[in-house]
């Protein structure tokens, strides 16, 4: 074991991009290094750069088909045909740009990379934030993902027998990861995410909880629009924290996409980033080696500096100052000049009252459908 944290980037993944249209903005990451450089947070014995390398054509193969692999390949060099049409490119949520099979390889490549450091036993701790494609399936692109890297990375991992504990801090549910390994209990998922009722995708109940073998091992949280920091602390405290005891992981992978803060122009919760921060540090907690990705998140500023303050928890820089935003003036927390951390953010009574009560029952339902499966007293 090492107690060094590594950074997953290369400027090769800032020589393609999605169209300027798209929400999605793979230059977040750039950013977010630009960010923490400048913090100090990537240098000395405790941190460091790792470059991408590239998901070989076998490597992409272990999870998606050689046809989606083909258009996808195809759609890069700007052809398109209807059969890769029909695998969801070329969609306004999955345009079709030059260089997506080479920028979609080297990000996906990403979280290979970081997943084979942590096997060698080179690092225990690793973040690569232009990772956490969650949508993709295995013979389609969704919801701005075109190569699963999380399901790659995740069996990256299966295949040398280490359990995976897959913790979805994105706003959306991880849909494609959820399918990849519905049936299989070796890589636990654990989603919280925005409702299916009010977001893309449109899935992601409590009922869904995994099938055959891997009955238990998938589990949902999802939440009402208007979330805020406690209630969604409450609900990973009470549902997630009791599973991953349980569970015992040999490894982490945290999607930690960013879409949940307050003002993404894509989602309905109301975070700060301070959550991230909370969640994080508990996962460290448990000692086990973590791979971070990023994901969502619209707000590019607000994006890049939630990555940054995860990644500044991940390599141990990030003292408990909860405290500096409390008492503070009342600011958009967009405004928030405090540092890395967004100032506290008070949400109207009447609506927490509607989130407490909802988030409550999602909590019991999960409660007594899953924690059972895994002897857990409740
Ligand atoms: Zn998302």
């Amino acid at each position: 074991m090492s107690g060094k944290a590594v950074f997953l980037y290369s400027s090769e993944l800032e020589q393609n991009s999605y169209p300027a249209e798209c929400p999605f903005n793979s230059k977040r990451a750039g950013l977010t290094r630009k960010t923490i450089i400048s913090m100090g947070l990537l240098s000395g014995s405790e941190r460091s750069e790792h470059p991408p390398i590239s998901a070989t054509r076998q490597e992409l193969e272990k999870f998606h088909v050689p046809a989606y692999l083909n258009a996808l390949e195809n759609a890069g060099k700007g052809e398109l045909d209807a059969n890769g049409f029909a695998m969801g490119l070329g969609t306004p949520d999955c345009p079709v740009f030059r260089g997506m099979y080479d920028y979609a390889s080297l990000a996906s490549g990403a979280s290979i990379t970081a997943a084979n450091l942590i096997i060698s036993g080179k690092t225990d701790i690793a973040f690569n934030p232009s990772g956490g494609y969650h949508h993709a399936g295995p013979n389609y692109a969704a919801g701005f993902c075109y190569i699963n890297d999380i399901v790659l990375a995740a069996l990256t991992f299966t295949r040398v027998g280490k359990r995976v504990l897959f913790l979805d801090l994105d706003v959306h549910h991880c849909d494609g990861v959820q399918a990849a390994f519905y049936r299989r209990r070796d890589v636990m998922t654990i989603s919280l995410h925005e409702s299916g009722k009010t977001l893309f995708p449109g899935t992601g109940f409590e009922n869904e909880i995994g099938e055959g073998d891997g009955k238990g091992y998938s589990v949902n949280v999802p939440l009402p629009v208007g979330t805020y920091d406690s209630a969604y602390l409450k609900a990973f405290s009470e549902v997630a924290l009791p599973l991953i005891n349980s569970y015992n992981p040999d490894v982490f992978i945290i999607e930690l996409g960013m879409d949940t803060l307050a003002g993404d122009p894509l989602a309905h919760l109301n975070l700060t980033n301070n959550v991230y921060a909370e969640i994080v540090s508990m996962v460290m907690k448990f000692k086990k080696p973590i791979l971070a990705t990023g994901g969502g998140g619209y707000n590019i500023e607000n994006t890049v500096r939630g990555w940054a303050l995860a990644w500044s928890v991940l390599c141990g820089d990030q003292t408990d100052d909860m405290s500096i935003g409390m008492g503070g003036m009342m600011l958009a927390n967009t405004e928030w000049a405090g540092g890395l951390r967004d100032r506290v953010l008070l949400s109207d009574a009447g609506r927490r009252c509607v989130v407490d009560a909802e988030v409550q029952t999602v909590i019991e339902r999960i409660r007594s459908t899953v924690f059972p499966i895994h002897g857990i007293n409740t």
